[in-house]
């Protein structure tokens, strides 16, 4: 068999209050499907109340930490657990976000434009769809350059917000001036499997910002983004599918917060299909 070489980059925990399933289910899962760890994403506290029915308490953050901890102790030898977070980016989260990363040791720090949040619309939409997605992509670039973040999770999620407004055509120049900062930044972006079950039913990014940002030699990590144990990995052979098709063939991983690359042959090998 061949030796396990993926990781789950995006998970949570009941924490977030909208993710089911222990730390150590996930886990079993991962095992089941062939990785060879996890790293726990859950999404991270915020002062003053921004969405904070979809994330951990400010006061849980230690919790969290510990569960991971524990639930690392428990799969030693087996599943690799590690620690990370799915940060919230929107201008002005910097200064708490920095403080934040020092507070444990992360492995992956994922950074997320929610643009569903309540707190983000009100104050960056307008009514008007089209400039509420250059809003995105302008912030998206922007999260990648204050170097707060390893990987920007769900890059084009704002297209499921007005799919009607959606159009390449139309918003390719601005998707592709963030991906020119984004490049010269170094830092990776997320091919997230659960975008297939959002109103635009296919992984975010779609097909045709792959492409633009592998001509820009983007690295990408994949994550299914599992709020149930059961979507660990899930689509992960879709993913890589799709990834070879845009002329990718490798995936990165981060531990310790340093990128590592995987073959996307051997990770394609390693898969286990679930049953
Ligand atoms: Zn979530
Ligand atoms: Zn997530």
């Amino acid at each position: 068999m061949p030796s396990p070489v993926l990781y789950e980059s995006h998970m949570h925990t009941p924490l977030c209050k909208h993710a089911v399933g222990s730390p150590s289910e996930y886990a079993a899962y991962a095992e089941k499907r062939g990785l060879k760890g996890i790293i726990v994403t859950c999404h991270n506290p915020i002062p003053a109340g921004y969405s904070a029915n979809v994330r951990m308490d400010m006061d849980e953050f230690d919790l969290y930490v510990d569960l991971v901890e524990k639930t690392r102790q428990e799969w030693k030898g087996r599943i690799d657990v590690r620690l990370g977070l799915e940060c919230d980016y929107f201008p002005g989260a910097e200064l708490w976000l920095e403080k934040l990363h020092t507070k444990a040791d992360f492995h992956h720090i994922l950074g997320s434009i929610h643009p569903q949040v309540e707190e983000y619309q009100e104050r960056f939409f307008n009514g008007n769809s089209f400039e509420y997605q250059k809003i995105y992509f302008s912030h998206l670039a922007e999260s990648a350059e204050t170097g707060l973040f390893d990987t920007l999770s769900h890059p084009d999620l704002i297209k499921n917000i007005s799919p009607s407004e959606w159009d390449k055509n139309r918003i390719l120049d601005h998707v592709r001036t963030a991906l020119d900062r984004i490049a010269k930044t170094g830092v990776s972006m997320e091919l997230n499997t659960s975008g297939c079950q959002k109103v635009i039913p296919e992984m975010n990014p779609g097909a045709w910002i792959l492409k633009e940002m592998h001509q820009r030699d983007i690295p990408v990590v994949i994550g299914a983004d599992a709020h149930v144990p059961t979507r660990v990995a899930d689509k992960y052979l879709e993913a890589l599918t799709i990834l070879e098709e845009c002329g990718y063939d490798k995936i990165g991983c981060f531990l310790e917060r340093k990128r590592t690359e995987i073959s996307i042959t051997q990770a394609r090998r390693s898969l286990i299909e679930p049953t």
